[in-house]
């Protein structure tokens, strides 16, 4: 999937564009998680495009100036991106701040989509003439708060999509990345996985060098770690900053079909924990959350338990993720994160047959009649599975209003009893059947 980033100064209506770009992307996880998530990245679609956008004004880059904030933020765009929608104002004219952002952005080759916001209607077009001024051919006006020029905006960024972008995926090759907050031991356990040192392993955080995927084979599987870690080469002022690190993360969920999310057994689970976790179960990918450093843990019999319903407790989406306690350090259990990958990699890919299919779902209809609604009862025709990666369903109904949050869930469980599907989530759609 190609990447767009959206950068410009300050106040030009970044996150409005963002928003009416990703359009209502409504999360249960989020609701469940209890985080609000402040987006900077997202899935989006434009007609058959499907691509990524990245709100680069939403990575503030500590307390470095102004300047030198948005001339990161261009360079993040400039990084991290296959298009960049440079942003300006059209009420304000050119100012000096989108002038320092075209010179960052002069340097790259990639293409930039001039767009002039705050547009709202027609007869304010000639706003945009003055944008000419800038060299990046001709300007789109938009409207963020009016939803205008938005369609033309994004034939032409679709259009500057490259043409072989995407990444060749072999089937038969399990993908899969380590997430966490720094230091958790994430280059560690790689290190313990390979079994030699090819991975850089520093004591001070984020000071991993420059990663890269790492494919390697293991009892006759062929492996590939996306991203090894997540981390860069130091140096730039923006790499450290905590959404950039995200960013990154983000991008390795994408490409994998399991995420390890790494867990400091010391210090338990925090807030950035749950956020990236979220957006792993939002992404549809298998998960497994290891939690590491379990020799320097003082246990007693009970902490295995404590931590676990701790985990529960904070990962309540993801009920359905095994839990490991390793130590990269002694290696004690790392070996056995390879069956739980690989386990969860075929649940993930798994299809279940339409006739065991909807065995299950008329023997759950029959234990838990269907909901009903103003004296009207759901009716279940049939179900089948349209998807893998994750497994997905589509129950066929008489009307789907009737159908309710809880009876899904109810649904989904019994799924889940009886295909199995550790470690991965699995998605039920219903349809009014036609
Ligand atoms: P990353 O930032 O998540 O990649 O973390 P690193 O792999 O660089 O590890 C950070 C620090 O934690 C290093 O000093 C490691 O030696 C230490 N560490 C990693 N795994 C373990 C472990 O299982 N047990 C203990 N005691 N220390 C560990």
């Amino acid at each position: 999937k190609p990447t767009v980033a959206i950068v410009g100064r300050p106040n030009v209506g970044k996150s409005t564009i963002f928003n009416r770009i990703v359009g209502e992307r409504i999360s249960i996880v989020e609701d469940v998680a209890g985080v609000t998530r402040d987006r900077i990245y997202s899935s989006a679609d434009w007609l058959s495009h499907e691509f990524n956008l990245i709100d680069t004004g939403g990575i503030d880059i500590g307390d470095e100036p102004f300047l030198e904030q948005i001339r990161a933020q261009a360079e993040i765009a400039i990084d991290e991106a296959d298009v960049i929608v440079f942003l300006v104002n059209g009420r304000e004219g050119v100012t000096d701040a989108d002038e320092q952002v075209a010179k960052i952005l002069y340097k790259t080759k990639k293409p930039v989509v001039l767009a002039v916001n705050k547009v709202d209607n027609p007869d304010m077009k000639e706003m945009i003439y003055d944008f000419y001024a800038l060299g990046f051919g001709d300007p789109y006006p938009i409207s963020g708060s009016h939803g205008l020029g938005l369609g033309d905006l994004l034939d032409k960024v679709a259009e500057s999509f490259p043409e072989t972008e995407e990444e060749i995926i072999e089937d038969d090759v399990i993908r899969f990345s380590l997430i966490g907050r720094p230091n958790v031991g994430k280059s560690s356990l790689v290190n313990a996985f390979l079994g030699e040192d090819r991975v850089i392993v520093s004591e001070v955080a984020g000071t991993t060098r420059d990663a890269i995927d790492t494919s390697y084979v293991h009892d006759g599987q062929k492996y590939k770690i996306i991203d090894t870690a997540g981390m860069r080469k130091k140096g730039k002022v923006y790499e450290n900053t905590e959404k950039y690190s995200v960013l990154r993360a983000l991008k390795a969920i994408d490409r994998s079909d399991v995420v390890l999310i790494v867990i400091n057994g010391e210090e338990g689970i925090r807030e950035q924990d749950k956020r990236i976790a979220g957006y792993a179960e939002e992404a549809g990918k298998g998960v497994l959350i290891v939690v590491n450093k379990w020799d320097a843990v003082v246990k007693d019999d009970k902490t295995m338990n404590k931590f676990t319903t701790d985990i529960r407790e904070n990962f309540l989406f993801l009920d359905y993720a095994p839990i490991a306690f390793v130590s990269a350090k002694t290696k004690q259990r790392v070996q056995s994160l390879f069956e739980k990958v690989t386990k969860i990699s075929e649940n993930h890919a798994l299809r279940i047959q339409s006739s065991v299919l909807n065995e299950v779902v008329e023997d759950a209809v029959a234990r838990n009649p269907a909901p009903t609604s103003k004296g009207r009862r759901l009716r279940i025709y049939y179900a089948t599975q349209v998807a893998v990666k994750p497994p997905t369903f589509v129950v066929f109904v008489n009307e789907p209003e009737l159908m309710h949050f809880s009876y899904e869930r109810f649904l989904q469980n019994r799924l889940r009893e009886s295909f199995g599907f550790e470690g991965t989530p699995i998605r039920l759609i219903t349809r009014a059947r036609s």
